[in-house]
């Protein structure tokens, strides 16, 4: 049986990758320190999101 494939917009499919990259960020940056939040914006640049609008955002 062929994979399942769907359609969906490239915002839409964008959104996605931002989301899961910022979960990746939270992660690294360790959901129970205190500072995480600090430490993510850090990680942020660190860990620059491949996703369009981020790509965008930092040109
Ligand atoms: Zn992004």
């Amino acid at each position: 049986m062929a994979e399942e494939t769907v359609t969906i917009s490239r915002r839409e499919y964008d959104s996605l990758i931002h989301d899961a990259h910022e979960l990746s960020v939270l992660e690294a940056a360790g959901v129970d320190n205190s500072s995480a939040a600090d430490y993510a914006y850090t990680l942020r640049r660190e860990m620059p999101c491949p996703c369009r609008s981020c790509a965008e955002e930092r040109e």
